[in-house]
């Protein structure tokens, strides 16, 4: 099984490197190149009962064959006339006169395609053509690279299955009584060969639920060697003068939150945990506390934000806090001087900075900490899991906190943080209300504007965010750009208007925000720079132009920048989309205020693709399995693994090495880790 695909019949070494290209190295690799669907042959249709929809294997004879045409380009056609009981269609074939020349009149074919036309006319193109009594019910559809024919690499496949001994079982018999899931050679056989649609649903689940298993165990071991790694435990401390220097009460969720922090960081095992709390619950602060207690213990504390925007916001409410009390707080960002940036980094090195706020720039190798004992990541979906481990490998041994407000379903959670502690705030600030959402089109925008225009008269503030930046009048969006010009003669003449894009340099960015921070600027239009992390409590109406061009979780994202202070606040969606489809996803954002609800609804109806992007969860590709759509899968698996390491912590039974090695491919898949 391990052998190079040169080892099959036909293979060389051309072969071989288109292979390669698909991922395929050895005979193991073939058999677990899994088809990406079939061609369904076992139901073969009628013509006119056929679907037009999608392909499909219609039975039917050769009544005419109509000869050769020639069209534009140099192209040659060549039709028929196909017939059964219920009527004729007309098959096309292109370049291709043997095709036709090979049918025989008056027995029947199975013709595979797509049916085009209506009721009266029908017509297929390309069709494949297959024996009315195929040898297979399902033919088995792979991905492929140029110069490799689905023939060719079906053969291949079928040549590894005939030549395989057995491939080494992963599931433990216990796992698979359990939970009624095939043997991995009948599963193996079944997907790419099955004999009915049954078939099919059971290699399925048992291949995707190897798969999802897999990689639970891979990261409930990775949980279990970080606790038993060394860390510096800190001194527990009183929080009280921490609460004390605070402007406000904390939420009984903080609180919890901050507690299970401080106590993690107590233990002399690395503290690993992610507080998820949507958009405005007040997550910064428990980051504060965590710096603050680490600094009592006299370590430093390294926080990494995903935009300078946010890292400015950040240094400026964390210096205003935590130097307060003290602390000796900076700034790294990519736009720091080189002169700035050194001074840092010897400041940094030397032990003169308690907290150090940046973006991707900390993670620069020239950064380093005298004694980092905390490492938090702000918005940790942004960074995949190697980026946050580059930053924790500054510390020898650091506590780690990331903060998220993407909640996922708690399925899901199980996997993309299984090595996680999870502390949830699940209640806003006191004195908040929901923020009212509201889709309008476009002949409503002008009462919109004097909406804005009354709120902007009582002193309170405004964003309007649009897609683009500049010059995409050709596509009817409203580019930022223009679009602030347009407003401030037009629509809010008289008041004070900012522009802030992804474009402009980070110190004007700095200024601009800065400025509708202290309420110079009273309507700030932006991109989706704002998107994540920025607080501007007396702002109160977000207005989002081309609302459909977003995904639901980054609207509600944009929607939590207002909602933050006791006035009422109100989201308002442009669009005059007129999908089903879009009015459907805006008209659930106007329902919910909850970005759990929302998070969900996104996820079934876009796929995790969109949704968590690879980069974003940072696990390793999945074959088959769909953490969205087969979240029974993950649960059951889940469950398995954690009964699995309860009996074996560190996979070392002998009946567990096929298990053992599975995991160990797959943890380097994801990386190096520190711990
Ligand atoms: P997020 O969870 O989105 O990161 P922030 O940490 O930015 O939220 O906090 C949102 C706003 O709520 C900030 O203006 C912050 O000062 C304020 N805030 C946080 N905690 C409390 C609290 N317990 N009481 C009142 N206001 C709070
Ligand atoms: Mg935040």
């Amino acid at each position: 099984m391990e052998q190079p695909v040169q080892a099959l019949r036909g293979v060389g070494a051309q072969r071989a490197a288109q292979l390669a290209k698909l991922g395929i190295h050895t005979v193991q690799d073939l058999l677990l190149h899994y088809p990406r669907g079939y061609v369904d042959l076992s139901h073969p249709y009628e013509i006119h009962a056929a679907p037009l929809d999608r392909p499909c294997a219609v039975k039917a004879q050769v009544a005419k064959k109509l000869g050769e045409t020639r069209v534009r380009g140099g192209m040659k056609l060549y039709k028929a006339v196909v017939e059964d009981a219920s009527g004729s269609m007309e098959l096309t074939f292109f370049n291709n006169p043997y095709a036709l020349e090979k049918l025989d009149y008056d027995i029947p074919y199975l013709f595979y395609g797509r049916v085009e036309g209506n009721l009266l006319r029908r017509s297929m193109s390309a069709p494949v053509v297959y024996p009315a009594r195929p040898d297979r019910p399902f033919s088995p559809i792979y991905r492929l690279t140029a110069g490799l024919s689905a023939q060719m690499l079906s053969n291949l496949v079928d040549q590894a299955l005939r030549c395989a001994p057995a491939l080494p079982e992963v599931l433990p018999q216990p796992v698979r009584e359990r939970f009624g899931l095939w043997e991995l050679n009948q599963a193996i056989r079944a997907i790419h060969h099955p004999a009915s649609d049954q078939e099919v649903q059971q290699a399925r689940r048992r291949l995707i639920f190897e798969e999802l298993f897999t990689l639970a165990v891979g990261l409930g071991m990775l949980k279990s060697r970080a606790r038993a790694s060394a860390a510096a435990a800190m001194e527990p401390h009183s929080l009280q003068p921490f609460y004390d220097a605070l402007p406000f009460a904390p939420t009984q969720a903080q609180r919890r939150a901050i507690q299970e922090l401080t106590e993690d960081m107590c233990r002399p095992t690395p503290a690993n945990r992610l507080v998820q709390g949507d958009v405005g619950s007040g997550k910064t602060l428990v980051a504060a506390a965590g710096a603050w207690f680490a600094w009592r213990s006299g370590a430093q504390s390294a926080l990494m934000a995903p935009t300078e925007l946010l890292a400015q916001q950040h240094y400026g409410t964390l210096q205003a806090l935590l130097g307060g009390l003290g602390m000796r707080v900076a700034l790294l960002t990519g736009s720091s001087t080189p002169a700035q940036k050194r001074q840092l980094r010897e400041a940094l090195a030397a032990g003169e900075i308690d907290l150090c706020i940046g973006t991707h720039a900390l993670l620069t190798k020239g950064v380093a900490f005298r004694s980092l004992g905390l490492v938090i990541t702000d918005e940790q979906h942004r960074f995949g899991v190697n980026q946050r481990a580059q930053l924790q490998q500054k510390g020898a041994c650091a506590h780690t906190l990331v903060m998220s407000a993407t909640p996922i379903p708690r399925t899901l959670a199980l996997m993309v943080y299984g090595e996680l502690d999870l502390s949830v705030i699940d209640q806003m600030p006191p004195g908040r209300r929901p923020v009212k959402t509201y889709k309008i089109s476009s002949p409503k925008r002008e009462r919109a504007f004097g909406f804005i225009r009354e709120h902007l008269d009582r002193g309170l503030q405004a964003y309007i965010v649009c897609p683009l930046v500049e010059g995409a009048q050709e596509a009817g969006l409203h580019a930022a750009a223009d679009y602030v010009e347009e407003l401030s003669r037009k629509y809010f003449a008289g008041y004070r208007l900012g522009l802030l894009h992804g474009r402009m340099k980070a110190a004007e960015k700095e200024r601009v925000m800065a400025a509708f921070k202290q309420g110079e600027v009273q309507l700030l239009v932006s991109t989706t720079v704002v998107e994540v992390g920025v607080d501007v409590p007396n702002a109160v109406i977000m207005l989002i132009e081309d609302a459909e061009r977003f995904g639901l979780s980054q609207l509600h994202q944009l929607r939590g920048r207002v909602g933050r202070g006791r006035e009422q606040s109100y989201c308002i969606l442009v669009s005059d989309n007129r999908s089903p489809d879009t009015i459907d996803r805006l008209q659930m954002l106007c329902r919910s205020n909850s970005g759990f609800e929302i998070a969900e609804y996104d996820l079934k109806t876009r796929g995790p693709g969109n949704f968590l992007g690879q980069e974003q969860h940072g696990l390793p590709r999945m074959r088959i399995a769909d953490l969205s759509t087969d979240l029974r899968e993950v649960e059951e698996a889940q469950l398995a693994a954690q009964q699995l390491l309860r009996e074996d912590p560190q996979v070392t039974a002998p009946e567990h090495a096929p298990l053992r090695q599975a995991v160990e491919r797959l943890i380097q898949a994801v990386g190096e880790r520190p711990n």
